[in-house]
């Protein structure tokens, strides 16, 4: 085979690859080849080209004993770092013992893999902290204060508050499992928008009077109709409402409106965009595009004294996925923040 049908077959292949004669020298690479490792390779030993120890060592041993091998290669492509497996083999190009080297970009596996082990790290991480304040109090209860009936009081009320932050971060994980698995499935039932907002907002009044907050809402039409899931939806409103009523503070006012429009660009045709706003802190522009990444918060301290799992704005936003919505965060530290949902609608009247 000479150079010329060398090239023409790796330039057929989907993967870089690259082909090394029986005296070490690179006799031909895919473009995609000379894109991750250089340009100018061909011709020159091989060592000068691919360089990371590992590699080198694939190569040798296959060169030399004429067995397959693999190994990875780690690189970056100037947005991030990424991950391939090596596979080198042996080939006879007519020239004698030669190698064909292929690299398959494994980082989109690598990352879904980090992610799943942050994932697992953080539930963890979450689940041991009350469970660490069970086991003490139980262990204090059966033993020193277990005939001091004003410290059982005191350490049941707290005992019950931990166990309602693990009831909570477990409903919330498979909430936002079901509705991941149901991501796919487009939401097809009529429902009225205004009417969840209003169930949300009867839902969530004894926490707005427990923090002395006053919701005003601003509906223009009466009716929005939208195809949807009416208790997903309930839970993207009860999220938003409830974090505004939150993290708003006391004594504060809470915005809940709702208008139409017949062309929303986000969404490339009619839709309702419901805006709660509060008058809180604020959020800072450098949180804003993580707030919805599971268990991301802005002071994990505050989110915890109020009872938060850190999973509600990912809920959020695979629902609003789901029904083709989008999420816009607004937000300047000192003047509160404002949270729209944008949803496709069906437009009826
Ligand atoms: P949590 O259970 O902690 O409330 P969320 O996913 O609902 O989790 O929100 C993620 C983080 O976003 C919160 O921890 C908080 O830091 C921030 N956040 C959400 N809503 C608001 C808001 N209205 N004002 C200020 N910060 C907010």
């Amino acid at each position: 085979m000479d150079r010329q049908q060398i090239n023409a077959l790796l330039e057929a292949l989907p993967l870089p690859a690259l082909v090394i004669g029986p005296s070490e020298i690179i006799l031909g690479a895919n473009d995609t080849a000379q894109a991750l490792l250089g340009q100018g390779m061909i011709g020159r030993h091989f060592i000068t080209a691919l360089r990371q120890p590992n590699v080198l060592d694939v190569v040798e041993a296959t060169l030399k004993h004429g067995t397959t091998h693999t190994t990875r290669y780690l690189g970056n492509d100037g947005a991030q770092d990424t991950t391939f497996v090596v596979n080198c083999a042996p080939v006879d190009i007519g020239q004698g013992a030669g190698a064909l080297i292929c690299f398959e970009d494994v980082t989109h596996v690598e990352q879904v893999g980090q992610m799943r082990r942050d994932f697992v790290a953080n539930v963890s991480h979450e689940l041991r902290s009350p469970l660490t304040a069970l086991s003490g109090f139980i262990e204090t209860l059966l033993g020193p204060a277990r005939e001091d009936e004003a410290a059982r009081e005191r350490f049941l009320g707290i005992m019950q508050i931990e166990a309602s932050r693990m009831e909570r971060l477990v409903r919330d994980l498979l909430s936002l499992s079901r509705v991941e698995s149901e991501e796919r499935q487009r939401p097809t039932t009529e429902i009225d928008i205004l009417q969840v907002i209003g169930s949300v907002l009867h839902t969530l009044q004894p926490l707005a009077l427990d923090n002395n907050v006053e919701i005003k809402t601003d509906f223009s039409p009466d009716e929005v109709l939208l195809p949807g899931d009416q208790d997903q939806l309930q839970q993207v409103l009860t999220n938003l409402i409830e974090n505004a009523i939150k993290y708003g503070g006391k004594d504060q006012q809470v915005l809940v409106r709702a208008t139409t429009t017949l062309d929303e660009p986000t969404v490339r045709g009619p839709a309702v965009v419901v805006a709660v706003r509060d008058q809180g802190p604020g959020i800072d522009p450098v949180h804003i595009p993580r707030l919805t990444e599971r268990f991301y918060r802005v002071d994990s301290h505050r989110s915890r004294e109020m009872g938060g799992t850190g999973l509600g704005l990912a809920i959020v936003k695979h629902i609003l996925n789901r029904h083709r919505g989008r999420l816009r965060i607004e937000s300047r530290p000192g003047h509160g923040s404002e949270f729209r949902v944008i949803l496709p609608m069906v437009w009826k009247r």
